[in-house]
């Protein structure tokens, strides 16, 4: 069928509508048609050497008007946070000003080299020391390094920095303590940095007792990774205490703080005992993530490990900034090339300026926004963990279960609704999740329009729960099969 006959509706003139069908770019291309036309060449040619060609690479013949049609169509189909509400728990997806983009637009920003001579970028080096400052003054450590790419890279440069922490002191510990709730990348980096990840289970109400810290925290242990606020939308209210306890068992304590959107402001992370910890600025600091965009993981650390940090850092004698050169021994080195995702540092960086002491507020409107959400969807939807939550709350499909609706029936029929559904089935150690997380810019307005949507949900469950079954139908393609799509991904066009 060729692209048009697809479009259209039988009895129907031109194509369906504006909302434009659009088949595999196989199945648009013709043989023979190409996307550029060059003159004709005045010199003859000269066959490609033995080996340069390559014939197991098919790609389809297409005109160029065919490719930007194809991607601009596709474009449309889109959601994102600039599209409609993106509640999607622990990852904080926030508005992201335009006027950020507009700054790491500008020439002298984007068009920045990092091998300039210092003298030359010190407007550029400004950007990163300013925000190594403000990340210290958020989190109440003592120093900063922007070099990880993101939150997963700063746990593994955080997890080096303890290994190295404890080789100093001949020390070969071989396990890290990791709650149930974590984020799967935590036991991910533990494991890349040679430790064993132990499971710490968490109390009955969502969040870790220092009874079951004390139990399994031995001289074997290297530390504890404890993500605060946790991914149930909880303050570890016994972290401090459980911080003691592990120093005083000669561990460390990697602090994750994916979850700081709910806390700047609020939790001083070296009063409680936290030695390192890394940010998501894509999440907490406004840049467009989502869909493997660039996003940055700097990490903040106590006294304690700041001989560690990856090297060169960056010092201002008498105004200047510059690299400093100056041996550090027991550096762990390098992990980035040049400065770090320069781009997002810059956009956290005016995101920080123009909130100023207001970042506070942003966090107190998230942990409003989320228990809002909660207050006005505990009646129809099963609350595990029901106490005051901060940024985010997590519901489960119990209450649908009799009804054989499930969690990802609700998330399919909320795309029917114009809603990003919320993450689902994590944290792991809640049946069902909906994990929901409203972040500070959404209007009172846009969470009505949410809640009556889940509500909408909730009713149908009990009274006609098949189109939550079909669910989602006003979009391109149905249910996808997920798996499949894992498993075997389709990248050419031999189906
Ligand atoms: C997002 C997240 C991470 C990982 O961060 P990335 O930037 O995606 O690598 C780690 N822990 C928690 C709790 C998170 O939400």
């Amino acid at each position: 069928m060729s692209s048009l006959t697809q479009s259209r509706q039988p009895g129907w003139p031109g194509t369906t509508s504006l909302v434009l069908d659009e088949p595999l770019l196989w199945e648009k291309a013709k043989p023979g048609r190409v996307g550029a036309s060059l003159p004709e060449s005045d010199v003859p040619p000269a066959p490609l050497e033995e080996g340069l060609t390559r014939s197991d690479l098919r790609l389809p013949d297409l005109g160029e008007l065919d490719v930007v049609r194809h991607y601009t169509r596709l474009s449309t189909w889109n959601f994102g946070v600039d599209t409609g509400s993106y509640p999607l728990g622990s990852c904080t997806m926030k508005y992201n000003p335009k006027l950020n983009e507009k700054l790491a637009a500008l020439p002298g920003f984007a068009g920045a080299h990092p091998l300039l001579p210092t003298e030359l970028s010190q407007g550029a080096l400004r950007v990163l020391y300013e925000t190594e400052q403000m990340l210290c003054a958020v989190t109440g450590l003592e120093a900063c390094c922007l070099q990880p790419s993101a939150g997963a890279h700063g746990e593994l440069t955080g997890i080096m920095l303890i290994q190295a922490w404890h080789r100093a002191q001949g020390n070969r510990r071989t396990k890290m303590l990791i709650p149930d709730t974590a984020h799967g990348t935590n036991p991910a980096s533990s494991a890349l940095c040679g430790y064993t990840a132990v499971k710490v289970p968490s109390g009955p109400d969502g969040i870790l007792t220092v009874e079951a810290v004390a139990e399994l925290m031995d001289d074997d242990c290297a530390g504890i990774m404890v993500t605060n606020p946790n991914t149930l939308g909880l303050f570890e209210s016994n972290f401090k205490a459980i911080a003691e306890l592990v120093h005083a068992r000669g561990g460390l304590v990697y602090g994750d703080g994916a979850n700081l959107n709910a806390v700047m402001g609020y939790a001083h992370m070296g009063r409680i005992g936290v030695d390192v910890m890394h940010m998501n600025l894509h999440k907490t600091f406004s840049t467009p993530h989502g869909g493997g965009g660039p996003g940055s993981g700097p990490i903040c650390v106590s006294r304690t490990l700041v001989p560690f940090l990856p090297g060169p850092r960056l010092v201002e004698r008498n105004g200047i900034l510059e690299w400093d050169a100056s041996a550090a021994p027991q550096s762990i080195g390098r992990l980035h090339p040049f400065w770090g995702q320069f781009g997002v540092i810059l956009r956290a960086w005016a995101y920080m300026h123009t909130l100023g002491a207001d970042l506070k507020r942003a966090s107190e409107l998230a942990v409003l926004n989320a228990n809002y959400v909660k207050a006005r969807l505990r009646d129809v939807f099963d609350l595990p963990f029901p106490q005051a939550s901060l940024h985010e709350c997590v519901f489960t499909d119990k209450k649908q279960e009799d009804f054989n609706v499930s969690t990802m029936d609700v998330a399919k029929r909320l795309i029917d609704c114009g809603f990003h559904p919320p993450t689902i089935y994590f944290p792991l150690v809640v049946h069902g999740a909906i994990m929901i997380e409203p972040t500070e810019s959404e209007s009172l307005e846009e969470l009505d329009a949410f809640i009556e949507a889940m509500r909408s949900i909730a009713e149908l469950a009990e009274t006609n729960p098949s189109v939550l079954h079909d669910a989602p139908v006003r979009t391109k393609v149905r249910r996808v099969d997920e798996v499949t799509a894992a498993r075997k991904p389709v990248l050419t066009g031999d189906m």
